[in-house]
This record gives C-alpha cells, structure tokens and sequence, in this order.
C-alpha cells in the first residue's frame, strides 16, 4: 500500500527551482515594463483624441460622472490598444462581497443582422453590464428572482490585460441601486473625506482643492509545496491545516524573519514581481517574515481605490505564478496553529493636491496645527467607532489570528509613541494663552505645546498594536491577509469623514460667534484630547492587564466574530454611514447577513472537513497500529514467562490504552459535533446561526483537533497519512 504523505514528500524534496522563464532578460529595465499591460493615461494619449481625454480626465478627477458619448469614443480606443496587445476578450472585473474578485469574459465580436462577423466593443459594454449574478451574496437586497445586478465600469482605476483579456475595474450594484460590493462605498467614502478634509483644510490653507486616501498594504502569505498541499485535504478546502502537532522546530530560533530566501521561493518572486509591475502594482519590498516558509511583500503606496484593486489583482497573479513554481499560496489568516499568522496591514493617509501629507508634522507652525487637527481627529474616530473597526475586519478566518499573541488583540486601540503623546499631553494641560501667541499674523506660537519642533523618530514602534501612527500615516494591522482591504478602508474612511464634519460644523459655528479661529481649533482640540484618551495605548496588547484594562475603559472587547459584526447595525454606526452617504441602513443591513452566512459556511466546511479526516485518516492510521501493538502482545506472551510478559509489555499496553481513549474521544467528539452543526442549522436566522457555528462548534472542533494531534505523537510514523507540519513547513 502506498502512502500518499510519503509519495507527496518525495515528490517536494525532489524539487528543483523553476528556471524563471517570463522574467525580464538581464538588460531589460524596470521602466521598460512597469505598467506595460496597462492603458495608462499615458497610453490612452495614443488612442483617444485629445478632445475626449480631457472632458474624461476633467471629470476623473472631479469625481463626476462620465457621458455615455465619452465612454463610446474611450471604448473604441480601449478596444483597439487591447487588440493590438492580443487580447480578445473583455471583462468587467468586480469585487462581490464574498471576497475576491470575479468576471465574466466576453469576446470582441459580434454577428450583424447577416450573421457576419464584427469586431465590436461599444461604449455601453465598457460602461455597463448586466453579469447574470443571481448567486452573488446580496444578503436579501436582492432575491434571485428580482436578480438584477449591474457592473458599471469605474474610470478612476485604469484598464489592463490579463493574457488575452482586457480587464475593466467595475463596482457592482443592485438594480435598486445598493452598493453588492466593496468598491462602491470604498468610492463613495473616498468622496466624503475627501469632502470633509478639504473644508478642514480650508482653515490653514485655502489652497486645497482636493484631499485624497492613500493605502500601501504589506501583504503576508505561506508558500507549501504543491504535492504537500494536495496531500491535506484541509488545506485544499478550507485554506488551513484542522489538525497537525506542532513541529518541534518551527519559529523559536527567529532564523527566518528576513533570512535568505530560499532559491525556489525567490524564483517564484521574481516572476510574481514581474508580473505585478507589468500590471503597474508597483512592488517594491519582499522578505521572509517570522513563520516558516511565510513571505511578506509590499508596494509603493498609492490612492486607497487603485491599492486595493492592486492588492485584489495581485491576490490572483500570486496563485497563478505559484502554480507554475508547483507552490501554494496560502493567503488564509491562520494556516497553521503554534507559529504566526498573516495580516494585511494597512498604512493609512491623508494627502492633499497641493502635495502635504496631512498626517506629518510640517514644517512651520501653521502646518503643525493642521497635523496636529487631523491626527486628532483620526483618534476620535477611531475612538468612537472602534467596535466598528473591528467589525470591519472580523471574519472567520481572522478570528483565529487575532489575539493570538502574535497579531493584534481583538480590542482597537492606537499606538502614538512617546513623542507624540508627550505632545498631546503637553496640548492638555496648556492653557490657551500660553498655548497661542499670534505674532503680528505672520506667525502662530504654539508655546507650551511647542508644536513646531516635531521630528520624529521612526524607531518608536510597538509591534502589538492594532492601530499604529508611525511618523507619517496610521497602519492598521488588525487587517487579515486574505481579506479585501476595502471593508476596513471604507469603514476608516468613512468614520474620519463624519469625524471631520463634526469638528467643522463645531468650529465654524464658534467663529461665527465671534470667536478667533486659533482659539477655537485649539480648544475644541484640546477637548478632543482629553476626550479620546481611553483610546491611546502604548504598553503591551498583548498581556492581560491590557484585555482587563481596555474593558474597564469601555472598548470593545468583544472575542467572537459574529458577535463583533452586530456593530455594522449599533445605532452610531448607521448615523455615521447615512451622514457620510457611505452606506445606507439597507446595506448595512445586507452585509451584516453575508458576513454571518460566510461566516457560518465557513466554520460548516471546516467542520465537516474534520469528520471526514479524523474518521478516514487518523483514527484508520491509529487502529492499524494499534492492531500491531496487539499482536505484539500477543506473540510475547507466547514466547516468554508470565513475568517477563507482563514487564515486555508494559509500554505496549500503555500506548494501547491512549489509543483506545483518544480514539473514543474522537469519536464522541465528531457526534456531537455532527450533532451541534445540525442545531445551528436549525437556527431561525444568520446571526444566531453564525453565533451558534461559534459557540457550539468551534470549541469541538478544538477538541477534537486535541486528540487528534496527541495520537499523531503516537502512531507510527509509517501509518500517518497525513503530511505533518515539520514536513508542510520544512520542505522546499
Ligand atoms: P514597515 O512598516 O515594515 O517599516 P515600509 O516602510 O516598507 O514598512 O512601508 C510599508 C508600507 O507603507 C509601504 O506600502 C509604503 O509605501 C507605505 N507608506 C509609506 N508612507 C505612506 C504614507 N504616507 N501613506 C500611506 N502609506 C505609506
Ligand atoms: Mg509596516
């Protein structure tokens, strides 16, 4: 009898490094290729007359919305850069709420009424299409008998070739016009901060027309070896090992954390880097990170609508160019339990058209005040929708991550670094006179404050906190791996923008008082200070006094993911997305369903992937030895004395004896699971299904995993059919 471990094992050790044949030849330049796949502006200059273009670009960057007439002339032009690129095919590239991306390609050719053959790609298909989408989540917006959905192109993300297909970045909505995806409000909470922040703008700066997100994510994956993949079905179907003991080495000797990578992994990255950069990502780091054989990369941030669809498209070259390295990518938050997981974080910023970044400290003291207001209000936003936040990052799979004392704890808080909050502090306790001395117009003294002379130092940084400033941007590492990032974007977005028309509407109404503008920022300033303390934490996230200390402060502390996604629907969420016109209740409503459904899907997978492995590899591999031990015992005692019999086989019996209760708790285990999955399916509606997936389910599954994972440690190694971690891990 074979066993399929042992073949897939030697199948990945006799792996060599994959000549990397699409990289560029050794004289070939970056900027011979970056983007070379794209219909750039640039690009478009060769296709489109001049006129076009500029009403196109005008209203791009207006935020306005483009003629059908326009869309027709850009659409011929679009069409023709593609052929003459290969392509034949075209499809609208959208982001449903189950994650990912999906598309539907059609051909550029069309029968005329003669049945002759056309080449054809009119403005209408690139501006909208009717996918047949009925089987996308809408979480009850929309029936699959009313089943209309649209995808209507957005011209604010460039067009590009995915081997021979055109590409066009779509948001997807309803035929009543709710948002069935990620990128619409993703678009619409870029245009209400962008809204707010430049009216707060207005205040240091009149010059600012435009203020716009930025996003660089850093993203974290494994790699496992194709034929090791494919041996744990586990893995294949869930994305995550359900069982497996911890191998003895794994991450303690901290050697693999930007260690040398190893040769099939870098010729690997070689060709996903090049890849990405024909795409126009712009990647620009790799390095290994903690875990064995886990990977990090990230590129030069850009505005947070491109980064995402850049971070969702490298999601999907990465496994195509991992299957031709006979790798896996494993973007699932927690592949394997004992060594670290993989997040997503998010480098967050706001920048403005005239070019100042308005989460850095400037350079004269008018510039510091303007920093100074929007750090401040980030941390009331943050402050007050943090349970949100963390709703936005909550799912199945990031549940196992968080918390686990490797990855942010399941609480946000915000991690400024001693400078910064000295500053704050110092703010606190001015006094105004002393705080503000306005000299002649020219210049602002913020005394005491002493706002001026922020340098930062970049070295303060703390690694256990969900929410870091660091020096010029926030970044959100509570973020998972495999997510779209634009669930979490649009929620800070979005809860900064309504934080920013709070503060004007306060401000503005103190002025039209009577009051100095000065004097009005820094008060209602320092009111804010003292108002969002709770929210600032520099010690440890990961220790204990922090869960009872964050608690006793009043943040969310909520462990459970279907329980943490209830803050979508808390009453000053749905005020903040109406007022910011992000989402609507409805919508709200919508995603709350589809998060608790996948959620409960999810877990119902896995559960069910567990029987199956537990009842046909682990409790077979454990009887089969157990037999043996047996007939060992047996034939001792037929060829030595009682009392040698009795001492030969004293190990035996005591392995004999684990089997058979391990064995017996599995067994119990996987009925009530069995019996658990059923309840919750029994539940009335998502949330208490998904809440009884977590309650129920969950912890049995850990218990069962338990058992399994001790007789691993027992049997034969022989007999194990399932590739153990030392080897998923190890291999390569
Ligand atoms: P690390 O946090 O590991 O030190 P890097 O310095 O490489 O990582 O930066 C991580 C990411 O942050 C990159 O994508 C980078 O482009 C991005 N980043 C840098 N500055 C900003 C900014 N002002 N706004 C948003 N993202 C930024
Ligand atoms: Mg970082």
């Amino acid at each position: 009898m074979t066993n399929i471990r042992f073949e897939a094992v030697k199948t990945a050790m006799g792996r060599k490094p994959e000549a990397d044949r699409p990289v560029p030849a050794h004289n070939e330049k970056v900027k011979d290729y970056f983007a070379s796949d794209v219909f750039t502006r640039e690009r478009m200059k060769e296709y489109i007359a001049e006129e076009v273009l500029e009403q196109l670009f005008d209203d791009v960057d207006n935020g306005r919305t483009i003629h059908r007439e326009i869309a027709g002339s850009v659409a011929i032009g679009m069409r023709k850069w593609a052929m003459d690129h290969g392509a034949t095919h075209f499809t609208h590239w959208f982001q449903p709420l189950t994650g990912g991306t999906a598309e539907k390609h059609d051909a550029f050719f069309a029968l005329d009424k003669n049945g002759a053959l056309l080449e054809e790609f009119s403005g209408e298909a690139l501006y909208q299409q009717e996918p047949d989408a009925s089987s996308f989540p809408s979480g009850g917006i929309r029936n699959t008998f009313e089943a209309r959905g649209y995808s209507a192109w957005d011209p604010s993300s460039p067009v590009f070739l995915i081997g021979d297909t055109l590409c066009i970045p779509t948001v997807f909505v309803a035929y009543t016009g709710e948002a069935l995806d990620y990128k619409t409000p993703l678009i619409r909470s870029t245009a209400a901060l962008c809204h707010a922040a430049r009216e707060v703008c207005g205040y240091f700066d009149k010059q600012v027309k435009h203020v716009h997100a930025n996003l660089g994510w850093e993203q974290e994956y494994f790699l496992v070896d194709e034929a090791l993949y494919n041996a744990r079905p586990d893995l294949v179907m869930t994305g995550r090992t359900l069982m497996g003991h911890i191998s003895a080495k794994n991450q303690q000797l901290e050697d693999h954390y930007f260690g040398a990578i190893p040769a099939r992994v870098l010729a690997f990255m070689r060709e996903l880097e090049y890849e990405a950069l024909k795409a126009g990502i712009p990647i620009r780091t790799r390095h290994n990170e903690v875990a064995p054989n886990q990977f990090e990369m990230a590129p030069i941030y850009e505005d947070v609508n491109l980064a995402n669809d850049h971070n969702l498209l490298i999601m999907s070259i990465m496994e195509r160019v991992a299957q031709r390295h006979h790798f896996r990518v494993l973007l699932h938050e927690k592949p394997f339990a004992g060594v670290n997981g993989s997040g997503k974080h998010c480098n967050w910023s706001m920048q403005t058209n005239t070019g100042i970044n308005l989460l850095a400290p400037g350079k004269n003291p008018y510039q510091n005040l303007q920093f100074i207001t929007f750090l401040v209000n980030v941390l009331m936003a943050v402050y007050k929708h943090n349970g949100l936040l963390k709703a936005s990052i909550a799912s199945a799979t990031n549940e196992h991550r968080l918390g686990a004392n490797e990855a942010p704890p399941a609480i946000i808080s915000v991690f400024l670094g001693k400078q910064i909050s000295e500053v704050l502090d110092k703010l606190e306790h001015a006094k105004a006179e002393e705080a503000i001395i306005i000299n002649a117009k020219k210049e602002m003294k913020l005394g005491v404050a002493n706002i001026p002379e922020i340098l930062l130092d970049n070295t303060d940084r703390n690694r256990t906190s969900p929410f870091a400033f660091t020096g010029n941007r926030f970044e959100f590492r509570a973020v998972g791996s495999s997510a779209n990032c634009g669930a979490a974007m649009l929620a800070l977005n979005a809860a900064v923008a309504e934080q920013l028309m709070n503060f004007k509407a306060e401000v503005d109404c103190r002025i039209e008082k009577g009051e100095a503008k000065e004097r009005v920022l820094f008060d209602v300033i320092k009111r804010y200070i003292v108002e969002c303390k709770s929210i600032r934490f520099d010690g440890n996230g990961y220790s204990d006094e922090w869960k009872a200390e964050a608690a006793r402060r009043g943040l969310d502390c909520e462990t459970s993911a279907p329980l943490m996604i209830d803050r979508y629907l808390a009453p000053s969420s749905i005020e903040m997305f109406r007022k910011t016109g992000v989402l609507s209740e409805a919508e709200l409503n919508s995603r709350s369903e589809v998060k608790w459904e996948t959620y409960s899907k999810k877990v119902q997978i896995e559960s069910r992937v567990m029987g199956d492995l537990v009842v046909n590899h682990v409790l077979p591999a454990a009887k089969r030895y157990q037999t043996m031990l047996l007939q060992n015992v047996l034939a001792v005692k037929q060829v030595f004395s009682e009392d040698e019999t009795a001492l030969l086989n004293e190990m035996d019996y005591s392995i004999i004896r684990q089997i058979e209760s391990h064995s017996g708790a599995i067994l119990e285990g996987v009925e009530k699971m069995t019996e658990a999955r059923h309840n919750a399916n029994r539940q009335p509606d998502e949330r208490s299904k998904a809440i009884a997936y977590h309650d129920t389910v969950l912890p049995l599954m850990a218990e069962i995993r338990a058992h399994a994972d001790e007789l691993e440690m027992i049997v034969d190694d022989e007999l194990w059919t399932l590739v153990k971690y030392r080897e998923l891990q190890f291999v390569h």
